[in-house]
């Protein structure tokens, strides 16, 4: 029987000091080896210099450190940088560095598929497996890291997280809160509280949750200024609906002086992108301090939904700067490699059947396949 060891990128510090307590080690020396695994991203014991030779060879009988593993990556013209990452034999996630002048970011996946459904999007189309350990979340990050030569505190060229890859970080609570720790460690990746970025579709109670847990920047997926709408493309709208999203997002900022949310909002043709609804979405924006960003919709194979024309999104954009609410349109990158909002895939053993029904409707030709 092979004994599985302790996976070290599955400890934040607390939990790294922890687990050499229990092997009799001080807790500076889960200090060293973290700065090896995440400053210089050394994963072999045998090359961490400052640590003591037994003790060297007693972490490599007791524990592990390993890295997901790139089953191929691939570079856009825009420099947009994807990896396909192989969880165990059949699962992949992806996980995308998104370069710009001032910044690098990296868009990071919480789960092996998805299971909330929303209409629009091409993860929900793989189905849902499985929760990603806090191993393979923060792995996602060493990996681009070490592509990039990060080095904290002198090089870094990638600056920001955004967990808004795969999967819905709150349904993956624990893990994320502590990949997101490591993150914002100064011997993690020492990122800044408000350049870790955590996206949720609008699990209330786990908003409230996580406000007493972390301290990172919150980032709400809208798409629709009213529950009808709402509902019809985030069913989970149903459960919590749009009044208990902004009561909960104003219970977040009121902990955080100076924080704001950022709303997501989707552009998708003839759908939410009427002027009558940026009206209504103003009157939300006035009830928590909050950041728009329009996002011209991705499609992908199968989806009935198109992007937004320019013009629309325009004037969709100026009826809320109007009304000074904050709006900013992201501009699509990687999208000659499926690489941007709503396009990651991966590869999902789906647990839930909702890949059989997808195919289905396609067949039966109530999707327009594109
Ligand atoms: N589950 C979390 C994290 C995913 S973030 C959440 O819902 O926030 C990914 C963001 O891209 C979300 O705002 C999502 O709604 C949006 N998105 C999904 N599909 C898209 C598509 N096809 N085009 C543009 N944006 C999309």
């Amino acid at each position: 029987m092979t004994v599985v060891k302790p996976n070290l990128f599955d400890y934040d510090r607390q939990g790294l000091r922890d687990l050499f307590a229990s092997i009799g080690e001080k807790p500076y020396r889960a200090d060293q080896v973290m700065k090896w695994m995440y400053h210089r991203h050394v994963t072999d014991f045998g090359q961490m210099t400052d640590v003591g030779k037994a003790l060297r060879e007693k972490l490599s009988a007791h524990v592990d450190i390993v890295p997901p593993k790139t089953v191929f990556e691939k570079q856009s013209a825009d420099g947009t940088h994807k990896w396909l990452l192989g969880m165990d034999g059949s699962n992949a996630i992806e996980t995308v560095f998104i370069p710009e002048t001032s910044r690098g970011t990296l868009c990071v996946s919480s789960q092996v598929g998805c299971g909330l459904n929303c209409q629009f999007c091409s993860t929900a189309t793989q189905g849902f497996n499985r929760n990603l350990s806090a191993a393979e979340i923060i792995g996602q990050v060493w990996v681009a890291a070490r592509h990039l030569g990060n080095v904290p505190h002198h090089q870094r060229k990638l600056t920001n997280v955004v967990m808004m890859g795969m999967g819905e970080p709150l349904l993956n609570f624990d893990n994320v809160v502590r990949a997101m720790s490591v993150m914002r460690d100064d011997l993690g990746f020492g990122l800044a509280n408000k350049r870790v970025t955590l996206s949720t579709a609008g699990l209330v109670p786990m908003i409230d949750k996580l406000s007493e847990a972390s301290d990172v920047s919150l980032a709400v997926s809208l798409h629709a200024p009213n529950d009808e709408l709402r509902t019809e493309l985030v069913p989970l709208n149903k459960k919590y609906p749009i009044a208990e999203l902004l009561g909960a997002c104003q219970r977040y900022v009121a902990k955080r002086p100076r924080a704001s949310i950022t709303f997501e909002y989707t552009m998708m043709k003839g759908i939410n992108d009427k002027p009558e609804l940026a009206r209504q979405l103003v009157k939300l924006m006035r009830k928590v301090p909050s950041k728009v960003n329009l996002i011209p919709f991705n499609p992908f194979t199968g989806t009935r939904f198109e992007r937004s024309e320019e013009e629309d999104i325009r004037n969709f954009q100026k009826i809320l700067l109007d009304a000074n609410v904050l709006t900013t349109v992201r501009r699509t990158r990687g999208d000659d490699i499926d690489a941007a909002c709503g396009q990651l895939k991966g590869q999902v053993v789906d647990r839930t059947r909702r890949q059989a029904e997808f195919r289905r409707t396609l067949d039966e030709g109530q999707v327009d396949a594109a």
